[in-house]
């Protein structure tokens, strides 16, 4: 990390300095807020979680070789630490202002789905020309950002930081840490409903990127999402994305090749590009054309960005398509909501030979709960799938959906129940699609079906 001092901490997250004068103007080597990843010189921040609270581990800290440590109360300690009313709220300011010391040009993303998925493409295009820091993983909340930024070096050209919400207000300070040059939207869709209240509601929250974004700053979004191309508008700096040919970057002559995946032609400002995308599904043209505005709006060469498309891996759980027993599994079971779970389905229905598919619990989705529930089931019923085997309480109504529409489904209460009864369902040379929300842990059953 790019080394700052004590003091320069103190007055970032306009805190109150208890200790020796001699360590003000230390610096420090890294900033954390798990007491296990302490190591000399670092700066630790205890945070109150659900189930713990890092004030119980200064201590700790202090061992390990901490620097400092912030607190939101008065320590009886004769080490050095920074008193602040709110130490979330200061590792946030902390990391703002680290994010400050650099000149990289910062791309946010945010949006119902595929935010990882995009973020992943982006990057895979970004590291083509520049050397791109972007998030670990998913961490996109409000430690997870921070967390993201406090990994910048001088040497980044570019960061891609993913930008996650359930709340109001909550992407306003991720935004407010980040400070954008480029901010993306993927789509507005139905996750988080329950605390946002309509998809109205979404674009509110997930528009509040843009508040913080820079001044000369470009927003990019998906056209094709109704809701999205209101920005397009009301704003004069949006460009937008999509399939359809009213969109500033567009596509035509789409192939779907199963499995493998999809060649479009991307065309933008009366040029063109041969595109493949090595990841199957419709939704993946989308996150591929928001990987190409961000190479086009870093100035890259049309041929680096196909390059970069064509060179995507999909992350694990995430639409991963393993094969084992004579099985094709695709292994989607990081999360799931109703728009993912269609997007799946058209993913499956491209298979050949017989589709399974293992369908669980979609958490989150408010009132409506039973209602996308049941659509989801009708949908894959109406998509062909062979056997539609549901698992959960809430799948219960997915089963009611695919019944109504007399496709071929079962249902199970729980997983163990699944996996007891699974043999009879799935035979050799099957597809099968597994997904569920992440609290399902369905990647039991991926285990199963593969080992
Ligand atoms: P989270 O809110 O958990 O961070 P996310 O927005 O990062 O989710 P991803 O993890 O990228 O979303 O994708 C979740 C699933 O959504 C994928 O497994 C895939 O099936 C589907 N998906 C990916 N991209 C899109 C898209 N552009 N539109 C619709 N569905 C998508
Ligand atoms: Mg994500």
């Amino acid at each position: 990390m790019k080394e700052f001092s004590v003091y320069d901490a103190t007055r970032a997250c306009d805190g109150i300095y208890n200790g020796g004068e001699a360590v003000k103007g230390q610096m420090v080597k890294g900033v954390v807020i798990d007491n296990r990843k302490v190591e000399d010189g670092f700066l630790f921040v205890p945070i109150k979680g659900e189930r713990f609270d890092g004030h119980d581990f200064i201590g700790a800290a202090y061992e390990a070789g901490a620097v400092c440590c912030l607190s939101e109360k008065k320590l009886e300690t004769q080490k050095p630490y920074i008193l602040v009313k709110d130490s979330l709220q200061a590792y946030q300011d902390i990391a703002e202002f680290y994010k400050g010391l650099f000149g990289v040009k910062m791309i946010g993303i945010t949006g119902s789905v595929g935010k990882t998925t995009t973020k992943e493409m982006v990057a895979s295009v970004l590291e083509q020309q520049f050397c791109v820091l972007k998030t670990e993983g998913n961490l996109n909340n409000q430690t997870g950002v921070p967390q993201n930024l406090l990994r910048l070096l001088p040497e980044h050209e570019v960061a891609v930081i993913e930008m996650g919400t359930n709340h109001f207000g909550e992407i306003r300070s991720l935004s407010k840490m980040a400070r954008p040059d480029f901010c993306f939207l993927t789509n507005i869709g139905q996750a988080h409903i329950e605390h946002l209240g309509s998809r109205e509601g979404i674009l509110k929250a997930k528009s509040e990127m843009l508040e913080y974004m820079r001044e000369d700053g470009r927003v990019f979004v998906n056209g094709d999402d109704e809701y999205l191309w209101t920005l397009k508008e009301t704003r004069s700096d949006v460009t937008t994305f999509g399939i359809g040919t009213q969109n500033d970057i567009y596509t035509t002559d789409i192939r779907e090749m199963g499995l493998e995946g999809s060649d479009f032609t991307a065309h933008f400002d009366g040029k063109e590009m041969a595109i493949h995308v090595p990841s199957p599904g419709r939704h993946m043209i989308y996150n591929a054309l928001a990987a190409i505005a961000a190479g086009l709006a870093l100035c890259m060469e049309p041929e680096k960005i196909a390059r970069g498309i064509a060179g995507y891996t999909p992350i694990s759980g995430r639409m991963c398509i393993e094969k084992a027993n004579g099985l094709t599994v695709l292994n989607d079971v990081y999360n799931a909501n109703p728009g993912s779970m269609k997007a799946a389905i058209d993913v499956l229905s491209y298979a050949k030979g017989r589709k399974v598919c293992v369908l669980g619990d979609m958490f989150e989705l408010g009132d409506k709960a039973e209602e996308y529930h049941r659509q989801v089931g009708s949908y894959a019923a109406k998509k062909g799938i062979d056997e539609i085997l549901c698992v959960g309480e809430l799948a219960k109504g997915i089963y009611d959906g695919a019944s109504e529409r007399c496709g071929n489904a079962s249902y199970f209460k729980t997983q163990n129940e699944l996996l007891e009864k699974i043999e009879g369902h799935i035979h050799s040379g099957d597809t099968v699609l597994v997904k569920a929300s992440r609290g399902m842990k369905l990647e039991k059953t991926v285990e199963y079906l593969l080992h």
